[in-house]
C-alpha cells in the first residue's frame, strides 16, 4: 500500500493537503509537533469519509525523534510503503536581523530545512527501490523566492528548500522519483492570523488571501498521474504577487 507522510498535518495548510490526498484514495500519515485536539479533529474528518489515516506524532527539527517514529511506522507496515511525502512543517519567528535572537534563527532553520532534510533522507530510500518511485513536495513560499524584510531566517530557509529540490530532483528522477516545492504567497491559517490582512490584501493582485484548499488542490495535482513528467519544480500559488 502506497502512504502519505503529510508533516504538520494538524493545521492549516497541512490539515487540507491531509483531507486532499485522502479524498484521492491516499491512505495518509497526519504528522504533527504538539496539538493533539487539532491532529485528532484532522484524522476524525477523514475517517467519517471512509478514508484511511493514522496519527504520527513527532518533531520534524528532532532528527532522533523523526528517525524513531519512522522506524516504527515501517516495522508495522513492512508490507507499505511512503510513496507521497509533503514536507509541509514550518513556523516563523518574524523580527528584524539586527534584533533578531539566535534561537529564533535556529528554529526557523531546524523546521523547515532540517526538518526536510531528517525525514526526506528516512523516506527515499523506499522511494527510490526498485524504481517503485514516489512524490515529493516540499512546501517553500513567496519568502524564498523573492526575500521578505523581517523575515531573514524564514527566507533563508525556504531559499534553501528550493535549492534541495531542485538538486534533489535531479539525483532521484531515473528513480521514478519526483521533486517539487509549492511557494504559497499569503494563505488564511494559523500562521497570517496575526497579519494585518485587510492592508496586505491592498498588494494582490485578486485582493485577498489564499486558502489552504487552494495549496492542497495543487499539491494534489503534482500526486497524481498527472503530473508525473514535472520535476525540480518551484510552483507559485500567490494570487499574482509574484511571479
Ligand atoms: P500553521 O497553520 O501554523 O500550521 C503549522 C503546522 O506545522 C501545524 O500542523 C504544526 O503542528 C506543524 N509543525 C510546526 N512545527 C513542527 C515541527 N517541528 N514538527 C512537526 N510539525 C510541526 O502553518 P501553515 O500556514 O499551514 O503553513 C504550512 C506551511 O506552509 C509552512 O511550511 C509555512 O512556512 C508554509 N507557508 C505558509 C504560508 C501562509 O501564508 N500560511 C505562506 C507560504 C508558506 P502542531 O499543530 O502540533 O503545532
Amino acid at each position: 500500500m502506497k502512504y502519505a507522510l503529510v508533516t504538520g498535518g494538524s493545521r492549516g495548510i497541512g490539515r487540507s493537503i491531509c483531507v486532499q490526498l485522502s479524498q484521492m484514495g491516499i491512505p495518509v500519515l497526519i504528522n504533527y509537533q504538539s496539538n493533539d485536539a487539532a491532529a485528532q479533529e484532522v484524522l476524525h474528518t477523514i475517517l467519517s469519509n471512509r478514508g484511511s489515516a493514522e496519527l504520527l506524532k513527532f518533531n520534524v527539527g528532532i532528527e532522533q525523534e523523526a528517525s524513531a517514529a519512522l522506524d516504527n511506522w515501517e516495522h508495522n507496515h513492512p508490507d507499505d510503503y511512503i510513496a507521497y511525502l509533503i514536507n509541509n512543517a514550518g513556523i516563523r519567528r518574524d523580527s528584524l536581523m539586527f534584533m533578531m535572537p539566535e534561537q529564533d534563527w535556529h528554529d526557523v532553520i531546524n523546521t523547515s530545512l532540517n526538518g526536510f532534510y531528517y525525514v526526506t533522507r528516512k523516506v527515499l530510500p523506499k522511494m527510490m527501490m526498485k524504481r517503485h518511485g514516489g512524490h515529493i513536495i516540499n512546501i517553500a513560499s513567496l519568502s524564498g523566492l523573492k526575500g521578505m524584510p523581517g523575515q531573514t531566517n524564514y527566507s533563508a530557509a525556504k531559499a534553501a528548500l528550493i535549492g534541495a529540490t531542485k538538486a534533489l530532483a535531479q539525483e532521484v528522477a531515473s528513480r521514478n522519483v519526483t521533486v517539487n516545492a509549492v511557494a504559497p504567497g499569503f494563505i488564511e491559517s494559523d500562521m497570517t492570523k496575526d497579519l494585518p490582512m485587510d492592508e496586505l490584501k491592498k498588494m494582490i493582485p485578486m485582493n485577498r488571501f489564499g486558502k489552504p484548499e487552494e495549496v492542497a488542490a495543487l499539491v494534489g495535482f503534482l500526486c497524481s498521474g498527472a503530473a508525473d513528467y514535472i520535476t525540480g519544480e518551484v510552483i507559485s500559488i500567490n494570487g499574482g504577487l509574484y511571479s
